[in-house]
């Protein structure tokens, strides 16, 4: 596994040439970076529960029709991925204020928002990842109209799927990121959902405590960071089997 040729290194993540043409093994690492990169650090076990938070959220929702990059899981830190265009965009849904929205507005963190929200920022770290409309990704050609519609209505749909399973474990979605990527069959084009969804990219708030369970533990030094990623892993019936203990996980690629 490890003679696979790398193709991209990421902040989180590593993609590997897959075993057929059109695929992808992407490999979860512990590394952290917050605020572009400013903040770095290692969540030891990150990978593994990622991996495994990431599998279990990309099958249920292809069971429900959302069409997914996930193929299957291939152990502990690898996953093999159906390879996508992917369009450069940070697609963010919100449903109750935090983070950069409650600083831009003046909203308290925890306001209920009157309805679900999607944002756009253009992937570009060397610009920090700018927020733009509808208007900059069309007349910049990072996606068509009608393409910003179907990721507009996968995000919405994802969102009410995902905000139904958490709420059910105890945990309220407040926001989370996603990514969208474009994948031929023959002549057809259509758009799947990619990367990731994980507590890197979630905000996910214990519904009695408002506990955070998600990377801005990591961002605020608030402590026990793998510990609420396990506590997620746990509440959606997943923890890798012997627990904690387990969670290195085989280190297959140096
Ligand atoms: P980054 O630091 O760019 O966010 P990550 O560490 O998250 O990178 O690694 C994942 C990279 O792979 C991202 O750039 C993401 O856009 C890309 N990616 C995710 N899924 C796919 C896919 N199915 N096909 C091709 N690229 C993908
Ligand atoms: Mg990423």
């Amino acid at each position: 596994m490890s003679r696979r040729r790398r193709i991209y290194e990421g902040k989180a993540k590593v993609l590997f040439e897959g075993p057929e043409p059109g695929t992808l093994v992407q490999y979860f690492k512990d590394d952290a970076t917050a605020f572009n990169n400013q903040k770095r650090g290692v969540i030891t076990g990150k990978g593994v529960l990622n991996n495994r938070i990431s599998e279990y959220l990309m099958t249920r929702l292809g069971e429900i029709g959302v069409p997914t990059h996930f193929v299957r899981r291939l152990n502990m830190r690898e996953q093999l991925i159906r390879e996508v265009e992917i369009i450069p965009l940070e697609v963010v849904v919100r449903n109750v204020a935090a983070g950069s929205l409650s600083t831009r507005l003046g909203l308290e963190e925890g306001t209920q928002l009157p309805r679900s929200i999607i944002e756009f920022y253009y992937k570009a770290d060397n610009l920090n990842d700018p927020m733009v409309s509808e208007e900059h990704i069309t007349a910049f050609g990072w996606a068509t109209p009608q393409e910003i519609d179907e990721i507009m209505q996968l995000a919405l749909r994802v969102n009410d799927f995902l905000v139904g399973l958490f709420l059910g474990i105890g945990i309220r979605l407040v926001d989370f990121k996603v990514e969208f990527g474009r994948l031929w069959d023959n002549e057809q084009m259509r758009i799947v959902l990619a990367d990731e969804i994980s507590p890197d990219c979630c905000r996910l708030w214990d519904i009695d405590t408002n506990e955070k369970l998600d990377k801005d533990r990591f961002r605020r030094d608030l402590g026990g960071v793998a510990e609420a990623y396990q506590e997620v892993a746990r509440r959606l019936g997943i923890l890798p089997e012997g627990g904690p203990r387990d969670l290195k996980g085989p280190q297959t690629m140096q």
